[in-house]
């Protein structure tokens, strides 16, 4: 049996329907037939090669959503018939140290879902059932997918760098992950202020749980928010006058990085020294914590705000993405 998909044949091209034929279904692995599939800007980056990892034809797609329709002979823990979601990460060695202490998201030997392997902007997909999530009843497959990526990428950096309550979180870019970064600050107790360039999100932004805007285009008031922040989760894939955000941390305070800026950081070292901030980062998250985030937003209502096109229309839905009008995720439905 063929799968139905869409692929760039090229960098930079519009995607054409590409059709072919699945690699045998190991063990491990399960058949999903896709229902839903969220659009990244990490899937626009394959397409344009910004990252030099991208083969063609490229089928993007890395936050589906879908329900099992064959499995290998070692799954037991999910069946035929089960809604299950996928998203970035597509295996890992599961045997190296790094996998072994639970951080199986950064093992060196890891492979991503649509980068080398077809993704999921396709009727179904096979993949490793390892790295496949069962979705809580409380979330409807039209919001779950972006969880899967968008949501994952932004959860992570709260457990991994111990943000608490009484902290004051900022988060740059109020986007497809800012603004499930935005929900999740606020679920996790914090005072919360969103930065962006586009004043008219204010409103949404105060909506996703922002206690504060601050207009980044405005030098003055970046200026007047100079130490009054522990965290600072910036989701923009722009460059920013980054020292400007790292004297708006307080003492102690981080910046992580979970949007790909395409420069080197310039990070001027008094700033570390004196004050002991840190520059950092964070990659989607490990199985565990995806099953929890997932939880997470079930018990807390976080879900993505989203807008759906049929997976045939993927074209028009790239493009609102690539020009930042996507209000705030895509998702393509079969
Ligand atoms: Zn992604
Ligand atoms: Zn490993």
């Amino acid at each position: 049996m063929s799968f139905n998909a869409f692929a760039a044949k090229a960098a930079a091209s519009p995607l054409e329907p590409f059709t072919y034929d699945p690699h045998d279904l190991g063990t491990w692995d399960i058949e999903v037939a896709i229902s839903h599939c969220g659009i990244c800007y990490s899937d626009i980056h394959l397409i344009d090669n910004d990252w030099h990892m991208s083969q063609y034809p490229m089928v993007p797609g890395h936050e589906i959503i879908g329900t099992i329709t064959e499995k290998g002979s070692s799954v037991t823990d999910f069946e035929i018939g089960q809604r299950v979601g996928i998203g970035w990460q597509r295996s890992a060695c599961l045997v190296c140290e790094t996998c072994l202490s639970g951080h199986d998201n950064i093992c060196p030997n890891s492979e991503a879902t649509c980068a080398g392997h077809y993704g999921g902007f396709s009727d179904n997909i096979r993949a490793d059932s390892r790295f496949a999530f069962t979705i809580p009843d409380e979330l409807e497959s039209e919001k779950a997918g972006p969880l899967l990526c968008g949501g994952i990428t932004t959860y992570s950096p709260f457990r991994l760098y111990g943000i608490q309550a009484h902290m004051k979180v900022g988060v740059i870019g109020i986007g497809g992950l800012g603004h499930l970064a935005l929900q999740f600050a606020n679920a996790f107790g914090c005072e919360v202020t969103a930065f962006s360039t586009s004043p008219d999100k204010e409103a949404e932004a105060r909506e996703f749980g922002a206690h504060r805007f601050i207009p980044s285009d405005d030098p003055r008031e970046l200026k007047y928010a100079a130490l009054s922040l522990d965290f600072l989760i910036s989701t923009v894939h722009a460059d920013l006058d980054w020292s400007t955000y790292l004297n708006i941390l307080k003492p102690n305070g981080k910046i992580c990085f979970v949007g790909a800026a395409p420069q080197p950081i310039p990070v001027p070292v008094m700033l570390l020294i004196m004050g002991q901030r840190s520059v950092c980062g964070s990659a989607i998250g490990s199985r565990d914590r995806i099953r929890e985030m997932l939880e997470f937003c079930a018990q807390h209502g976080i879900r993505p705000k989203t807008e759906h096109v049929a997976m045939a229309d993927c074209n028009g839905a790239i493009d609102k993405v690539r020009t930042n009008r996507a209000r705030y995720r895509m998702v393509l439905h079969n």
